[in-house]
């Protein structure tokens, strides 16, 4: 049986946004604590309910993030909003239930060599290391993502096949993982990847309700895949306001599919996501000053254009 409650409706579809985190964590201007917080504040006002903020990795090794705590301590609590958070290990899940956090997220891929490039242990390693960290958040009650990144392409091994993301897909589910977000990390899949891979997935057996996807749009591929997804049945998919985080693989680049340009995509199809598309505009315009290049998104651009709001 499905753990997403938002399943129910088939013209609804959840966007999670992961710009705070997800797209912070690729920019490289630092964003002042206090902007995050208001860029955060917006996301919500515009009818975002599940927001990933930050990440409790080692302050060390990601700077933009180090004022995880402080971010969260400035966020209040909203009725039907949830503020998420990465977390790599034990010591990050401590930090976590110490910050209030109500939903965390876990990551691995679906590729062994791009596991130990980002977090220095093997695929089986990291599954085994998140066992007891996925056990621990459930008896505090948190609901638990699993990421896995290279599902259609890992920029060390390249082509990577549907069964090696359904297999470690399977794993996050059995160690308690209530969804899962399944990520073209390198920007790589196709309309046709993406409908083999969920076949694939189906026929597998996995839980279609509980998976996200998560599209980067390197190579202008992002929109037509969520399509395809939503073909498919999935009913989650993951952006950034503005399209916040370049490409890490390919600097200048683009690279989170943009939060407008799916709602734009989405509201057209005839989808109900409950979010007002002016407004995630408006969050986007709040972060665009601070950065050192133009938000991606096209309908950001065109709607800056038509009201003088800064690139
Ligand atoms: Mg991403």
């Amino acid at each position: 049986m499905s753990r997403n409650a938002d399943s129910g409706d088939r013209r609804h579809v959840t966007v999670v946004e992961v710009g705070p985190r997800d797209g912070l964590q690729n920019e490289r201007v630092r964003v002042a604590t206090p902007t995050k917080i208001a860029f955060i504040e917006a996301l919500a006002d515009a009818g975002l309910r599940r927001i990933e903020v930050t990440s409790f990795v080692h302050p060390r090794s990601i700077p933009q993030l180090q004022d995880a705590e402080a971010v969260l301590a400035g966020l209040p609590a909203r009725d039907g909003v949830t503020y998420s958070a990465l977390v790599p290990n034990g010591r990050g899940l401590e930090r976590a239930i110490a910050a209030g956090v109500k939903e965390i997220a876990v990551f691995t891929a679906a590729s062994d060599t791009f596991v130990r490039h980002n977090i220095h242990m093997g695929l089986r390693e990291s599954l085994d290391h998140f066992v007891p960290v996925v056990a621990e958040a459930r008896r505090h009650g948190m609901r638990v993502r699993g990421y896995v990144s290279t599902v259609f392409g890992c920029p060390y091994e390249g082509a990577v096949l549907p069964e090696q993301g359904i297999a470690v897909a399977k794993e996050l589910l059995a160690l308690g993982c209530d969804e899962l977000s399944m990520g073209d990390t390198i920007g790589v899949a196709t309309p046709g990847d993406v409908a083999r891979w969920l076949e694939a997935a189906r026929s597998a057996g996995l839980p279609i309700e509980d998976i996200a996807l998560h599209f980067h749009d390197t190579r202008g591929t992002a929109l037509v895949n969520v399509l395809v997804g939503l073909q498919h049945g999935v009913r989650i998919f993951d952006s950034t306001a503005g399209g916040l985080g370049g490409c890490p693989y390919a600097p200048g680049a683009s690279g989170n599919l943009a939060t407008e340009d799916l709602l734009y995509a989405l509201h057209g199809l005839g989808y109900d996501t409950g979010v007002d598309l002016a407004k995630v505009v408006a969050a986007s315009s709040l972060i665009a000053t601070q950065l050192d290049h133009m938000l991606p998104s096209r309908y950001y651009q065109a709607a800056r254009v038509q009201a003088c709001l800064p690139v």
